[in-house]
């Protein structure tokens, strides 16, 4: 149920209805937008039938929720969401690039490769220290060693840290490490650790799982949400289909779809959505004029030796030269990178 308040609603009257509600079971959520406030009531909504809500002082109208992911929901905040680290915004005019390498590998490599994404203004270095690899013999990357790492580019350089986390037992020393976790696409759906990272109040990346629905991905966003984090990024990074040329199939149409149902940011990754790096900068330039609000790229210097993706991963100049293009894009749709 989601509670509109008038314009005018005081202090008072807002605690005073959050309060009745609470004490009928109900968790509160308040959305304060530019206009209005509005409030989202969580629970056993059969409760709220036999309330005359609307004679409460302050509320302007009561609206059943028809979506099952209500936080998530524009219907519930229907201005965008802008998710602030460290000064680089997701969900405004914007666009974030978030580059580097699959995992962290070794610590030159990284801090090569943050001096270079520096230099095409980028505020987001990604690399994986835990990684969900199909095989248990290929390389599981270096763990907290890697964390270090990133830590160290972060410290040098003042790039943010994006970095994968796999398991609700790493939380805490991930947390340590990271500016925003990213949570893969192999656990979409692990509800156990949504919950865990719901709790904190770290930024989300939230990548679509293999084979899940948009409204599957959506109550994803809501696990983590309903525990208090509203701080999720929603990864567009390609989905199961029949077609075999490409790794995944990138569902573009995902990026305006989402904008319409949900206030979250929405980033696009064309490299694990393709699988092949010369497919990767056409869908970087295809992503931004969809709408995406941020795009995550795999760079490498010599991805010829990478220990994972080396074939989806851009060389730096392919990279810089993909910066010069989906700029250009940007600019023609009024936003910017
Ligand atoms: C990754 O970003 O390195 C990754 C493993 O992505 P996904 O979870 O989308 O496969
Ligand atoms: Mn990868």
């Amino acid at each position: 149920m989601i509670i509109v308040l008038r314009p005018d609603a005081t202090d008072e009257q807002i605690a005073h209805i959050k309060e009745k509600l609470e004490g009928l079971g109900l968790t509160i959520h308040v959305s304060k937008g530019k206009e209005r406030t509005v409030l989202g009531a969580i629970g056993d909504e059969r409760i709220l039938q036999e309330q005359p809500l609307e004679a409460y002082p302050g509320v302007e109208k009561v609206v059943p929720v028809l979506k099952p992911y209500k936080l998530a929901s524009r219907e519930f905040h229907s201005e965008d969401t802008i998710i602030n680290i460290n000064g680089a915004s997701f969900g405004d005019k914007k666009i974030q690039v978030i580059a580097g390498p699959c995992a962290v590998e070794n610590r030159e490599m990284l801090l090569a490769i943050a001096k270079d994404i520096k230099e095409e203004g980028v505020c987001f270095i990604r690399g994986g220290a835990f990684k969900p690899r199909t095989s248990p013999y290929t390389f599981q990357g270096l763990g907290l060693e890697g964390l270090k790492y990133l830590a160290e580019v972060r410290e040098k350089t003042g790039l943010n840290v994006v970095t994968e986390l796999m398991d609700p037992r790493d939380l805490e020393m991930v947390y340590e490490y990271t500016d925003v976790i990213q949570i893969g696409a192999r656990n979409m759906q692990n509800f156990r650790l949504l919950t865990e990272v719901g709790g904190y109040d770290k930024p989300v990346i939230l990548k679509r799982g293999l084979s899940a629905t948009i409204k599957e991905f959506l109550m994803s966003a809501e696990y983590i949400m309903s525990k208090g984090n509203q701080k999720v990024i929603m990864c567009e990074r390609g989905i199961r289909t029949f077609e075999t040329s490409t790794r995944n199939t990138l569902d573009l149409s995902a990026v305006p779809v989402l904008k319409q149902l949900t206030h979250l940011p929405v980033i696009v990754d064309p490299s694990h959505g393709v699988g092949k790096w010369s497919l990767v900068t056409p869908m970087a330039r295809a992503a931004v004029a969809a709408g995406a609000d941020g795009i995550l790229v795999e760079i490498h210097p010599n991805p010829e030796n990478a220990l994972s993706d080396g074939e989806q991963s851009l060389k730096i100049p392919v990279f810089k030269e993909m910066m010069r293009q989906i700029r250009l894009i940007a600019g023609a749709i009024g936003r910017e990178i």
